[in-house]
């Protein structure tokens, strides 16, 4: 068991994923959900740090960036919010465990605005393992954080997923070749 290391699962909610989700990748989102739920049980029985960062907006606010961008998704307090398929169950036998954390972040990247760096160094990590959705939006810009806080990156190809296809094979090269990721 080594302590140094954190999967993260991002934006598995049922507004990224689910066929009837406001901005769904649709299937190749829900094509990942097995491998996901493998590596959180992995990462949790070897004693592992297991955190699922969460896209989250309040209703009609007005003032939020992605407003001029994208439909309404992962409003607080609705379905769409919620963990898609079986990471909401994972994760619902698993929350009491202070291996595993879900948190509000209200920006792509999963560090901005939220005290996930603050939370990894007092727990001595250093190695971050991303999965989730998109490749080329929440997991590209909570790599480009990662990289610049000096973690080192591992993301695996079998665990993202993005409704552009283009977005998803640029991402994961860019991780590789700019990042310095190991593609798993
Ligand atoms: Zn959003």
């Amino acid at each position: 068991m080594d302590k140094n290391k954190a999967l993260l699962i991002i934006d598995y909610t049922n507004d990224f994923v689910a066929d009837d989700g406001a901005l769904t990748c649709g299937e190749p989102g829900q094509k990942i959900e097995n491998k996901i739920i493998s590596l959180a049980d992995e990462f949790y029985q070897n004693g592992n740090f297991v955190y699922l960062p969460t896209d989250t907006h309040i209703k009609d606010d007005k003032f939020h960036p992605e407003k001029k961008l994208f439909p309404t998704h992962n409003v607080k307090g609705t379905k769409g919010h919620e963990l898609y398929g079986k990471l909401k169950t994972w994760y619902d036998s698993n929350s009491n465990s202070e291996l595993v954390n879900q948190f509000d972040k209200t920006r792509y990247s999963s560090f901005a605005g939220t005290d996930l760096d603050l939370r990894l160094r007092e727990r001595e990590v250093t190695d971050l393992y991303l999965t989730g959705v998109c490749t080329d939006i929440c997991v590209l810009h909570t790599a480009i954080d990662a990289y610049n806080l000096g973690y080192s990156i591992n993301v695996y190809k079998e665990a993202v997923a993005s409704f552009s296809q283009t977005g998803h094979v640029f991402a994961l090269e860019h991780f590789k070749n700019v990042l310095g990721a190991d593609i798993l």
